[in-house]
């Protein structure tokens, strides 16, 4: 007889509509206590499909909890000095408190020169070196969103998470460097695993708190995993789905999530796991750069 599927799912859209509406709360209060409302601004260049639908579902998003949203459109041959340009602008804005550039830009651009001009009060992607300076430091800062959404949804699953054994399977500057200095404020011991790991399943095999973030298709499997642990999927892969009919598609996380669920304790799932989460952290994000950048208290969210 096969296992029983035992995780439980962890419902990332769920909790990143609660947060979004915890956001919108503290937006009421900053604008009928302090006349604030906060502005988030995304700059997109060129036309890349992904990229178009998430500067789409930003704003709308933007919007629905209350902020202003102002979008920035450019030419896929726009030039480094007009971009820089745009970004001294917002930096000037008073009305603008976050600004977003969309990932990745067109090739002619420095992408290091573009998010070293940002504002680091105004980085909401919390990509500038100022930024991860203050994180590795344990200093206030803005810190990259999707990273924020694991913690949250960690310690959702399982309250106080001092002692608990981390380990994050990818080291990439934008989750798992900056998620590893989390888990650590957190108090976890934490492990970062990447392609030149040894004995990778045996690593991962200590976690009480998994995180795949890889780029890889379904490659951690259930015997890398503890029994009873959270395992948190950042994955986002597109692989073919013949099933569904010639041609088709579909998003897979870089768990194997049917093998895991039957030894995890919870589970993220892909997709309504920790993608939903990160919009909904950039919203946070900006709440907070709004509230240091004007001296005002942030409302609990
Ligand atoms: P990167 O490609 O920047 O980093 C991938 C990491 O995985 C690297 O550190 C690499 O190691 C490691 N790696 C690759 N192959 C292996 C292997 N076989 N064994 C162990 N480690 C390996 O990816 P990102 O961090 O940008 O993204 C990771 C995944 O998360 C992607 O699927 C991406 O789409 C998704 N993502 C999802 C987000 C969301 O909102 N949910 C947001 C951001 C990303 P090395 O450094 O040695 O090369």
């Amino acid at each position: 007889m096969t296992p029983q599927l035992q995780a439980k799912i962890i419902d990332g859209k769920g909790f990143a509509e609660g947060l979004r509406a915890r956001v919108a709360k503290a937006i009421e209060q900053l604008k009928s206590k302090h006349d604030l409302t906060p502005g988030l601004a995304v700059v997109l260049a060129g036309e890349d499909p992904a990229s178009q639908v998430y500067v789409r579902n930003k704003a709308k998003q933007t919007v629905e909890v209350g902020m202003n949203s102002f979008e920035h459109r450019l030419d896929v041959d726009v030039t480094q000095d007009d971009l820089l340009v745009l970004l001294d602008k917002l930096n000037n804005d008073p009305t603008v408190h976050g600004i977003l550039v969309q990932l990745p830009l067109p090739d002619q651009i420095d992408e290091d020169e573009v998010i070293s001009r940002i504002n680091p009060d105004k980085d909401v992607d919390g990509f500038h070196v100022v930024n991860v300076g203050r994180l590795a430091a344990g200093q206030e800062g803005l810190v990259p969103c999707t990273p924020t959404g694991c913690v949250m949804m960690a310690k959702d699953q399982l309250g106080d998470l001092s002692g608990l054994e981390a380990v994050i399977v990818g080291r990439s500057n934008i989750v798992g460097k900056p998620l590893a200095h989390l888990l650590l404020r957190e108090n976890c011991t934490v492990t970062i695993a990447h392609s030149r790991t040894r004995d990778l399943p045996e690593v991962c095999k200590r976690a009480d708190i998994l995180v795949a973030a890889v780029g890889r298709p379904q490659m951690v499997k259930g015997d890398w995993v503890k029994p009873g642990a959270c395992v948190i999927d950042v994955g986002i892969n597109r692989i073919p789905a013949p099933e569904r009919g010639e041609g088709k598609m579909r998003l897979v996380g870089d768990v194997d999530f049917d093998d895991a669920a039957k030894v995890a304790g919870s589970i993220t799932p892909v997709p309504g796991g920790v993608g939903p989460m990160t919009i909904a952290c950039l919203l946070y994000n900006t709440v907070h750069a709004a509230c240091a950048l004007e001296g005002v208290p942030v409302p609990e969210m």
